[in-house]
C-alpha cells in the first residue's frame, strides 16, 4: 500500500485536479493506493471566515458561502461529464445548504464554538474528496471513497484534536484488510471523537491524516504532493535563493517543520518515523522533479546545516526577580501555570545566575499567560521577590537545523556574527543539547533579512549579495555606474559578490528597484522616478532592511553627510566620496568612526584624499600594524597641481583654472581648491587618521589667492582672477628664476598642519609631479629616512569612481 496526499493548491480547481488524476493513474500501476486530499485551496479559510462573520452578526457570511458553492459547482462542471454530473451537483448543493443552516444558527446565537468551527471546516475536505472520487470514476478508475471520521478517532480537543492511535490503528486496519479495491479516496484534516462528533487535526492537518493512515497500515511509502519541488533550505517566499534538499532525516524534517517550514504539518513525521516509512515531498505541477526524500538516515555528505526556518507571532515572557536565585521549583511552577492553560512553550532560556527565566510562546496566548503566571506567583510578586511577568511583542524565532551541526564547532558563532553584521538584535537564544537546532528570538521585522543572511552564510557558496543605495549621479556617480556595468560579471564570478543598486537618487529624482537598477540604463530609469527626497530615501533604506546594505554618497552636500549616523546605527555601511563628514568637527568625525565600530559596519572615505589613490588605506594599514606617523608632506590637490604644471605666465591663470574645471578636476566650487580649503580638509583627514585630534582652525593656510578673488559667485571669481593676472605671473616668474616649480604643499608634523605654495627645487621628492598627480610622503617609525611614497593621478571622475568602487568592495567583505 502507498499513501499519496494532495494539498490545497494541488486540488484548487479543475485544471489542477486533472493533474492530480494523471499522477494517481501512474501511481496505481505500482501498488494499491490511498489518496488523501485537502480542501480546494483557500476553502478552509473561506469556511472559517464565514463562521466568524456569522458570529459577529455580519451578514456578508452569505457572500462567502456563495463563493464556496460556486467554486465547487464550477469544479464539478468542468471535471465531470454532463451525464454523471447531476448526482454530484446535488451533493454539493445539499452540503452547501447544510453549511448555510449551520451559519444561520451561528448568526442567530452570535456564538462560534470550537466544535462548530470544526463542523463547518469539515465540509471543505468532504466536498473536495467527493469531487475527486467522482472524477476518477468518470475516468473509469474504480475507487472507494471513505469518510476519515470513520477511521481516525480523536479526543474532543476541537480544532486541534489529539489522535487516539490504538483505536485509530484498529479501525484503519479493519477497514482496509477487507476492502479489495486498489484505489481509495479519503478527506484529510477531519476526524471524529469517540461519540462520532466531527473534530479536526489542526490547520494543515491533511498531511497528518495521510501519515496516520500510512503508519497504521505500515505503508511502503508516503508521498506529500504540494506546490514546491521538495523541502527547501529556507522558505522560498522569504529567500529567492532557497534550494531543494534532496535528502533529509526524519529528525531534521521534524525540527524544520516545527520551526515553521510550512511544507509539512509538524505532527506528520512522528507516525511515519516510528514505522520507518519513507516520505517523499513532490510537486504536483512538476511531477518529474526528484523532490525530497525524508528517511531515517540523512545523507551525511550534505551541508552541515540542513535548513533554516522561522516562526512569526511570538512573544517572549520573562519571569525575573532576585527571589528566584537558588530556590528550586520556580521553573516548575512557571511551566505548570502555562501548561494548565494549555499554552505551548516554543523556546526556553535561563541564565545561569537564575535571575530570570525566559520562554517564547505564541502571541495569541500572551494575555492568558500573563494572567496565569501572575496568579501563580502572586505571593512572590506581593513580596517583591519576583516581578510581574514581562511580555515583549512582535517577535519571531529563526532557527538553523541540521544533525551534523553537533560535530562542527563555530556554527552558532557564524550564525550570530552574520546577523550581528547586519544589525539584527538577538533577544534570546536557545540550543538544544542535541545540537540539531540553534534558535534565536529576534524582531519580526528582521526575519526576512536574517533568513537571507543566514542562507547566504550557510548555503550560498556561489555569491554574497550587496545592496547599494547610491546618492549623486554627477561626473563621479555616472562613471561609477559605468564601471559597475562592466564589473558586475567579474565581481560575481571572481569575487563572489552580487552587487545591486537598490536605490539611486540625484538632487531631482530617486528610484528604488527591488531587483536592482540596470546600470546600463540608469538615466532613463531615474528620469521616470519620483521626486527626490533625502528623508524618504533614508527611510526607505532603513525600512527595506536588506542585508549587506551600503550607502554610497557621491555628492558634496552637507545635508547628505548628516544622515550617516542614522544609517550606521542600523549597521548600514557608508562609503563617502563626500568630504564633509570626515572633515567636519572632530567630534562628529569621531562619532561616526565609533558608530561604525559599535554597529559592526564600515565608514569608508578613501576618495576624500587623492581620489582613487590608496592613501588612507595605506595609512590605516601602517597604523594597524603598529607603525606611527611622524610627518606627512604631500601635494594633495589635483587641481592645483594641474594649474601650476600648466601655467607658464603666457596663458592667463584664470584660463588654466577654467580648463581644470572643464576637465572635471575641481570641486563643484573651484574656490575650495584654489583657496586651499580642499587641501586643508585633506591634510586634516590624514592627520586624524594618524591619530591626531585636529580641527580646521588648527591648520595654517598660507593662501596665495588675493582676497578679491574669493568673494561673490564663481563667475565673479573668474573675473577677479583675470584682473589679478600680474599677481599670478609674478608668483610664477619668481619661482622660475630660482629654478624651482610651484607646488601647493600640505604638511603635517609634530601635531601641526599647514598648507601653502612653495618653491620646490629639482632635488625635492615633490618636484617630479606631473599633470593632476598627487603625492604623499609618509615618514614613520619604520619609514624614517626615506618616506613611504604614494603617487599618481589624484583627481578626475574615472579614478575617483574607481576609488569609490574599491571602498564599496571593501565594505562588502
Ligand atoms: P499544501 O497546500 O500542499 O499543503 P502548503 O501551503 O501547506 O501546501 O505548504 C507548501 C508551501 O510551504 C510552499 O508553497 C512554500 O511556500 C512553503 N514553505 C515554507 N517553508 C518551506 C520550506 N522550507 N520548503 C518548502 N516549502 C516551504
Ligand atoms: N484544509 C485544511 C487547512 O487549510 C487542512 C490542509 O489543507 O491540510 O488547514
Ligand atoms: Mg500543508
Amino acid at each position: 500500500m502507498q499513501v499519496l496526499k494532495f494539498g490545497g493548491t494541488s486540488v484548487a480547481n479543475a485544471d489542477n485536479i486533472s493533474k492530480v488524476v494523471s499522477i494517481v493513474k501512474e501511481s496505481i500501476k505500482k501498488d494499491r493506493t490511498i489518496v488523501v486530499v485537502s480542501a480546494l485551496g483557500g476553502v478552509t479559510d473561506l469556511l472559517l471566515n464565514a463562521g466568524t462573520l456569522a458570529a459577529d452578526g455580519d451578514e456578508t457570511y452569505k457572500d462567502k458561502l456563495s463563493l464556496i458553492e460556486q467554486r465547487h459547482l464550477e469544479a464539478t462542471k468542468q471535471l465531470i461529464p454532463v451525464t454523471y454530473q447531476s448526482q454530484l451537483l446535488s451533493l454539493v448543493k445539499k452540503s452547501c445548504n447544510e453549511i448555510e443552516d449551520i451559519c444561520n444558527g451561528i448568526f442567530l446565537l452570535r456564538e462560534l464554538t470550537p466544535r462548530s468551527k470544526d463542523r463547518i471546516a469539515s465540509y471543505g475536505e468532504w466536498l473536495s474528496s467527493q469531487i475527486i472520487s467522482a472524477k476518477f470514476k468518470a475516468e473509469g478508475v474504480d475507487n472507494v471513497w471513505k469518510d476519515a471520521r470513520e477511521l481516525i478517532v480523536t479526543n474532543s480537543n476541537f480544532t486541534n484534536a489529539e489522535v487516539d492511535f490504538p483505536a485509530t490503528n484498529d479501525r484503519v486496519n479493519d477497514f482496509f484488510s477487507v476492502q479489495p479495491a486498489s484505489l481509495f479516496v479519503i478527506p484529510g484534516f477531519i476526524a471524529a471523537n469517540q461519540n462520532g462528533i466531527t473534530t479536526t487535526l489542526g490547520r494543515g492537518g491533511s498531511d497528518y491524516t495521510a501519515a496516520i493512515i500510512a503508519s497504521a497500515l505500515t505503508a511502503k511509502l508516503l508521498e506529500i504532493w504540494t506546490d514546491v519541488s521538495g523541502m527547501m533550505t529556507a522558505d522560498p517566499r522569504l529567500t529567492a535563493n532557497a534550494r531543494i534538499i534532496p535528502h533529509i532525516s526524519y529528525q531534521e524534517a521534524m525540527e524544520l517543520s516545527h520551526f515553521g517550514a510550512k511544507v509539512i504539518y509538524p505532527p506528520t513525521i512522528q507516525p511515519v518515523m516510528t514505522k520507518n516509512i519513507p516520505v517523499w515531498i513532490k510537486n504536483t505541477f512538476a511531477p518529474s522533479d526528484e523532490g525530497t526524500l525524508i528517511e531515517s538516515a540523512a545523507n551525511k555528505n550534505g551541508n552541515i546545516v540542513r535548513g533554516i526556518s522561522s516562526i512569526n507571532n511570538i512573544v517572549l515572557l520573562s519571569l525575573e526577580g532576585s527571589g528566584m536565585i537558588g530556590i528550586p521549583g520556580f521553573s516548575k511552577r512557571l511551566f505548570e501555570a502555562l501548561s494548565n492553560e494549555k499554552i505551548n512553550v516554543v523556546l526556553i532560556t535561563q541564565s545561569s545566575s537564575e535571575h530570570s527565566i525566559c520562554v517564547a510562546v505564541d502571541a495569541v496566548a500572551a494575555s492568558k499567560a500573563k494572567q496565569a503566571v501572575d496568579a501563580a506567583f502572586s505571593n512572590e510578586i506581593a513580596l517583591q521577590r519576583v516581578e510581574p511577568l514581562i511580555i515583549e511583542n512582535e517577535l519571531s524565532i529563526v532557527a538553523l537545523v541540521g544533525e551534523n551541526m553537533k560535530s562542527h564547532p563555530g556554527i552558532s558563532g557564524r550564525m550570530f556574527s552574520a546577523m550581528g553584521r547586519n544589525g539584527v538584535n538577538i533577544r534570546a537564544i536557545a540550543q538544544g543539547s542535541s545540537e540539531k537546532n540553534i534558535s534565536a528570538v529576534i524582531a519580526t521585522r528582521d526575519v526576512r533579512k536574517s533568513i537571507n543572511v543566514m542562507h547566504e552564510e550557510f548555503f550560498e557558496t556561489t555569491y554574497k549579495q550587496v545592496n547599494l543605495f547610491i546618492i549623486g549621479t554627477g561626473n563621479v556617480g555616472a562613471k561609477l555606474l559605468d564601471q559597475m556595468k562592466q564589473q558586475l560579471d567579474f565581481l560575481q564570478t571572481q569575487m563572489r559578490l552580487q552587487v545591486r543598486v537598490i536605490g539611486l537618487s540625484n538632487s531631482r529624482k530617486m528610484i528604488f528597484k527591488t531587483d536592482g537598477v540596470d546600470p546600463g540604463n540608469w538615466k532613463q530609469q531615474l528620469d521616470e522616478g519620483e521626486t527626490a527626497n533625502l528623508e524618504k530615501f533614508v527611510e526607505e533604506i532603513v525600512n527595506r532592511n536588506l542585508r549587506n546594505s551600503v550607502f554610497v554618497d557621491i555628492t558634496a552636500n552637507d545635508k547628505v553627510a548628516m544622515v550617516y549616523d542614522q544609517l550606521l546605527q542600523k549597521s548600514i555601511s557608508i562609503v563617502a566620496c563626500n568630504k564633509i563628514a570626515a572633515s567636519s568637527d572632530y567630534e562628529n568625525y569621531k562619532k561616526l568612526k565609533d558608530l561604525a565600530g559599535e554597529y559592526n559596519c564600515q565608514f569608508l572615505f578613501e576618495t576624500n584624499v587623492g581620489a582613487g589613490l590608496p592613501i588612507i588605506g595605506t595609512l590605516n594599514d601602517l597604523m594597524r600594524s603598529g607603525d606611527r606617523i611622524h610627518r606627512i608632506d604631500a601635494v594633495l590637490s589635483g587641481t592645483l597641481n594641474f594649474v601650476f604644471n600648466n601655467y607658464d605666465g603666457k596663458q592667463r591663470f584664470a584660463a588654466v583654472v577654467k580648463q581644470a574645471q572643464d576637465e572635471g578636476y575641481t570641486e563643484p566650487d573651484p574656490r575650495l581648491d584654489l583657496g586651499g580649503t580642499d587641501v586643508m580638509r585633506k591634510i586634516m583627514i590624514l592627520a586624524r587618521e594618524s591619530g591626531e585630534k585636529i580641527e580646521m582652525t588648527d591648520i595654517e593656510n598660507n593662501s596665495f589667492m588675493p582676497p578679491s578673488c574669493m568673494q561673490g559667485t564663481v563667475i565673479d571669481f573668474y573675473e577677479a582672477m583675470s584682473k589679478e593676472e600680474t599677481h599670478f605671473k609674478k608668483l610664477y616668474e619668481e619661482a622660475n628664476a630660482a629654478g624651482c616649480k610651484l607646488k601647493f604643499v600640505a604638511s603635517y608634523k609634530d601635531g601641526k598642519a599647514s598648507v601653502g605654495l612653495q618653491h620646490i627645487d629639482p632635488a625635492h621628492d615633490l618636484y617630479h609631479l606631473y599633470g593632476k598627480d598627487n603625492v604623499v610622503l609618509f615618514y614613520t617609525d619604520r619609514y624614517k629616512d626615506q618616506p613611504l611614497v604614494v603617487k599618481g593621478a589624484g583627481a578626475g571622475a574615472e579614478v575617483t569612481a574607481s576609488g569609490v568602487f574599491a571602498d564599496i568592495i571593501r565594505a562588502s567583505k
